[in-house]
């Protein structure tokens, strides 16, 4: 729905709204210029976690967690300037705040109107809490990889083209670091699926300990990982694979009473002026892990040791 214009066309006074907020589902707040609460129902007490008829006359502050106050302020003065009726619905997220200081994302929809002979601003707001969580909660998942946690390879391609963008709008360096298990049709062969399994989620788990919290740990492909390191350079992208490539070699996996160990082999690529986009650096750093299967595999190969193609 587009905003529209408003030109208080409601004209009413506070004794006939009264029953009129009372009996609407939602919570309603209005509030006069000076920012002051003119009117509210018990919706909105209730709502706000304030007794029946304990707010109004209160500074519309008291509902507002601190962070946004000078904001919504500076918001409130521009509405009743420039009074545009706001749908329900709108992407901006919206945070009030209860008594006891927790908040709760509402949504609201706003509109002025003339009450008592003065103009005020009349707020419909909805608790939308269950909404917010569930598009939280599918947003997470529609990134993550279930079996391991770890992001999945189209949250990869995202990040990692933001971190493209950074580097050329800023020179800010970032590295990639790919790896594929050894041999591990052999393990499934030896363990079985449920076994390859278990070392998949075993291994993300080691290397989550190790990650800092920009660094993003993804699920490539099948038994592919990735790790996109922000902020660094080849050098220390190296050093951090050889770390992680001997903590998978020395842990001991368990598969019904069997003990086994699994190697990992890597290529780590950073990001270089010549890259027009994200997807030269994925392909170096794949160049490099198949440089290393072919050398012998158990092994961090760099982009640097690969041998230029003309
Ligand atoms: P290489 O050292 O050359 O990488 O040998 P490899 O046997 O690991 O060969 P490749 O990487 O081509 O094969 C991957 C195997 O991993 C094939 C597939 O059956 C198995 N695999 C892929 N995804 C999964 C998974 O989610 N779980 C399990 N258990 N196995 C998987
Ligand atoms: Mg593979
Ligand atoms: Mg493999």
């Amino acid at each position: 729905m587009p905003a529209k214009t408003n030109s208080d066309k409601l004209v009413t006074t506070s004794g006939a709204l009264l029953p009129f907020i009372e009996s609407l589902p939602d919570a309603v707040v209005i509030v006069n210029t000076d920012h002051k609460i003119a009117l509210i129902n018990s919706q909105a007490e209730n709502m706000f976690g304030y007794p029946a008829d304990s707010l109004k006359g209160s500074d519309l502050s008291m509902i507002i967690p601190d962070r946004h106050r000078a904001a919504h302020r500076q918001h409130v003065n521009g509405y009743f300037q420039n009074p545009v009726t706001r749908p329900m619905g709108e992407d901006k997220r919206f945070t009030g705040m209860r008594a006891d200081g927790t908040e709760i994302p509402v949504d609201i929809m706003i509109n002025t109107i003339c009450m008592d002979g003065v103009r005020v601003a009349m707020a419909l707001v909805r608790d939308v809490t269950y909404q917010r969580e569930l598009e939280d909660r599918l947003t997470m998942e529609s990134r993550t990889d279930e079996m391991t946690g770890f992001y999945n390879r189209k949250h990869f391609k995202t990040q990692l083209e933001a971190q493209h963008s950074g580097f050329i709008r800023s020179g800010l360096p970032a590295s990639v670091i790919m790896f594929d298990f050894d041999h591990f049709k052999t393990i499934n062969d030896q363990y079985g699926h449920a076994g390859g399994d278990l070392v998949l989620i075993d291994t993300a788990k080691i290397i989550q300990r190790e990650l800092r919290p920009l660094d993003v740990g993804c699920r490539i492909g099948g038994e592919e990982f990735a790790i996109i390191l922000p902020n660094t350079q080849l050098q220390s992208a190296m050093a951090f694979a050889e770390r992680i490539r001997q903590l998978v070699e020395r842990k001991e996996f368990k598969v019904d009473h069997h003990s086994f160990h699994v190697t990992v082999t890597m290529g780590v690529a950073s990001f270089s002026t010549e890259d027009s986009s994200y997807a030269s650096l994925m392909k170096r750093a794949d160049e490099a892990l198949y440089a290393g299967k072919a050398a012998g595999r158990n092994r961090v190969v760099s982009q640097d040791s690969l041998t230029l193609q003309p």
